[in-house]
């Protein structure tokens, strides 16, 4: 398992995720209840996406675009619409994601 700091660059809202790597899972967040982070989802191009409290959100990789409907479970057309506006941004300055202690 491995700690990353999770930063969103739009709020600057970050926190601890704790991640089981061989699975892809998120074993916890530091804060628990109180993290920003609404949801973390490990993508088909192999990097970590994230969405935060504040609407910024890279869960879906451009590459995934077209698959949409089916990737966003649970999601509303409100949702979609929203990531499909993320997806104009360049990942990078959505989230950073550092290795910790
Ligand atoms: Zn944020």
């Amino acid at each position: 398992m491995q700690r990353y700091k999770v930063t969103c660059l739009k709020c600057k809202q970050s926190d601890i995720v704790l991640i089981e790597e061989d699975s892809h899972s998120i074993v916890n967040y530091g804060k628990a209840i109180n993290t920003n982070f609404l949801a973390g989802r490990w993508r088909k191009d192999s990097q970590w996406g994230w969405e935060c409290i504040c609407g910024n959100d890279n869960r879906v990789s451009k590459i995934e675009a077209s698959f949409l409907t089916e990737l966003v479970q649970k999601g509303n057309a409100k949702s979609i619409e929203d990531i499909k506006a993320s997806l104009k941004l360049d990942d990078k300055k959505q989230f950073t994601m550092i290795g910790v202690q």
